[in-house]
């Protein structure tokens, strides 16, 4: 019998099904396919909401067959109360008769999506024998960013910083009771970042809270928190000083403050972005070529990743009978 069946994936499904090291992988493999022109992908839609900070985007892609989107609300006023800052769903569709195959909670995929992009670029970039790591930020991606960076390099000291130090240290307990890491609470961001082999920007910050006279010879830093072009997380001193690498050019244009920033101001120009991931992946560009040269990694998040993710997670979850299935309809 012909059926329309969509399958719904929980939080803690993805949690399940998508772990960070396989998320590493897969990210390389989808921005490689990008770059080889295999996917279709505008620009996000972002709305303001009125008089707010808060916003409600919509991601859409097409990956080879996939066709999918993430809608989610990222609502930085969410600060204090119990709701994480993106909440909503990965929508995953097959492109044989356009069904809808998947509906997965948009929290945990962009939790882990994100930070394995950065296991990705640190992978690429940061010096083998990297062992600090600063990290700066104590929400969602600064502990999935822990993990990922974890999963990529061996580190014998990490270091945290936050805006509010009771939120560093209840970070620092939980990365010792879910992942086993011990994690020193620093009073300032310039304590995590000075002398960091690999560093992490995860705030909130609309302003620089990373300056580039802080930056070690030889240190890799993956700048994901500001996505906006009005909001920066590194001075343009930093931006200068490193070897910039992007998620996505077209991307980097509309939406990167890090980058747009500081050549508004005349410090860099367009010729500074030494190229995506998914052209170093594929080596079409270089990676490091000393061990004293900075690098950075400008993430903004691409809805190509979240449909990666969604169908590892659908092929993954139908194999192993998780999730909920449901006849929204579709049939004629
Ligand atoms: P959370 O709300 O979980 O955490 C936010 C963190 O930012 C907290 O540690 C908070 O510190 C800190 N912070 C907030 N405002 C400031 C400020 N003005 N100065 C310094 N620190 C500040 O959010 P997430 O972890 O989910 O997301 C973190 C950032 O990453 C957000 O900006 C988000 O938009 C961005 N993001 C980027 C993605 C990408 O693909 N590049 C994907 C998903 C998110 P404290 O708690 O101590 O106040």
């Amino acid at each position: 019998m012909t059926t329309a069946r969509t399958l719904i994936v929980s939080h803690d499904d993805v949690v399940r099904l998508l772990p960070m090291a396989a998320c590493i992988d897969l990210m390389g493999e989808t921005l490689g396919a990008l770059t080889r022109g295999e996917g279709l992908l505008p620009l996000r839609t972002v709305l303001r909401l009125p008089g707010q900070r808060n916003m409600f985007a919509t991601m859409p892609a097409v990956l080879g067959p996939s066709i999918g989107a993430k809608v989610i609300t990222v609502f930085p006023d969410n600060e204090g109360t119990p709701y994480e800052s993106h909440i909503g769903v990965v929508l995953y569709f097959e492109s044989t008769n356009g069904r809808l195959l998947a509906i997965i909670d948009a929290s945990s995929v962009t939790a882990i999506r994100t930070a394995a992009v950065s296991g990705l670029a640190t992978r690429w970039l940061a010096r083998p024998d990297a062992r600090t790591l600063g990290i700066l930020g104590s929400g969602v991606q600064a502990m999935t960013h822990l993990e990922a960076m974890c999963a990529v390099r061996d580190f014998s000291t990490i270091r945290v910083w936050s805006r509010h130090h009771p939120n560093a240290l209840a970070f620092a307990e939980r990365a010792a009771a879910t992942l086993g890491r011990t994690v020193e609470v620093v009073p300032r961001a310039e304590d995590a970042v000075r002398g960091a082999d690999v560093v992490c920007t995860t705030t909130g910050a609309r302003e620089p809270v990373v300056r580039g006279e802080w930056l070690a010879p030889g240190a890799h830093l993956n700048a994901v928190g500001a996505s906006v072009a009005t909001a920066r997380e590194l001075d343009s001193e930093a931006v200068r000083r490193a070897r910039l690498y992007v998620d996505r050019r077209e991307s980097v244009m509309a939406e990167a403050g890090d980058f747009l920033i500081p050549r508004e101001e005349g410090v860099v120009d367009n010729t500074h972005i030494v190229g995506e991931l998914g052209e170093l992946v594929l080596g079409r560009v270089p990676g490091r070529r000393s061990a004293d040269e900075v690098t950075i990694f400008k993430s903004l998040g691409l809805a190509v990743e979240d449909v990666a993710s969604a169908r590892f997670i659908y092929e993954r979850a139908e194999a192993l009978g998780t999730g909920t299935w449901v006849a929204l309809g579709g049939l004629r």
